[in-house]
């Protein structure tokens, strides 16, 4: 606690040092330059799910999944791989306590959505975790993902969505169990008036739980519903050419 607070006056005295490799950070980031450009980018993506697709599929491709079945949120937007070094980055993030990767991380995605331009939604909201996990954690890492988006972008965040029961980790499942696993497993706290909402999450991999949230929001009256992640995970196997 007092050394985040003394790391909290360290921002306001010293520029930020980047976090992978410790050289001075490009503010407002805790990134060098050199570092930042190394971020491994989701170029060629899936219109509907982000799924990164071959580096010669046109802007606007569908996966095969999606052109099978469109997901049931409108469109995904995740610029960067889950991939070395945003991976540990994100570790950071998730399990480090390190609040300084959140402000970089947002921000950097902040970025990545300006230059993408609109439609923006009237109101973020951020993917939230079980009250069991937030005790342990101590805090969202969406939530602290989305504060410098809303920020940057001057756009609404509100926590409006609960989780409703508890669900196992995505990650500690087989891929055909997580579909299961997250249905139905949100409710909203309040009405919300908003048409379209951005959803927003740190790392996107089969979008099951953005996908229940999506329905969720739906059944709210909810009639746009995008997903916003920092990262995409590649499918199995998926090697890029670039
Ligand atoms: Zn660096
Ligand atoms: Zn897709």
């Amino acid at each position: 606690m007092v050394y985040q607070w003394l790391k909290n006056i360290q921002n306001f005295v010293l520029p930020p040092s980047c976090l992978l490799c410790g050289a001075r950070g490009l503010a407002p980031l805790d990134l060098c330059a050199a570092c930042c450009s190394e971020l491994p980018r989701n170029l060629h993506a899936c219109a509907g799910c982000a799924e990164p697709l071959p580096p010669g599929a046109p802007p606007g491709s569908l996966c095969g999944r999606c052109q099978r079945k469109p997901p049931v949120f409108a469109r995904a937007f995740a610029p960067y791989l889950y991939a070395w070094p945003l991976d540990g980055l994100i570790q950071q993030l998730k399990f480090g306590h390190q609040l300084a990767a959140a402000r970089s991380l947002g921000s950097l995605l902040a970025e990545r959505l300006q230059q993408r331009g609109g439609p923006w939604p009237e109101l973020l909201l951020p993917v939230p975790l079980h009250p069991r996990r937030l005790a342990e954690r101590g805090y969202n890492q969406a939530t602290e993902l989305a504060r410098p988006l809303a920020r940057h972008l001057g756009l609404p965040l509100r926590e409006l969505a609960a989780r409703a029961r508890a669900t196992a980790r995505q990650s500690d499942l087989p891929y055909r169990e997580r579909r299961r696993n997250v249905a139905g497993a949100f409710i909203l706290r309040e009405s919300i008036t908003a048409r379209h909402v951005a959803v927003v999450d740190d790392v996107l991999t089969t979008g099951h739980t953005v996908s229940a949230l999506t329905s969720a929001l739906h059944l709210a009256g909810v009639e746009t519903v995008e997903v916003w992640a920092l990262a995409r995970t590649a499918p199995p196997g998926w090697m890029s050419a670039d």
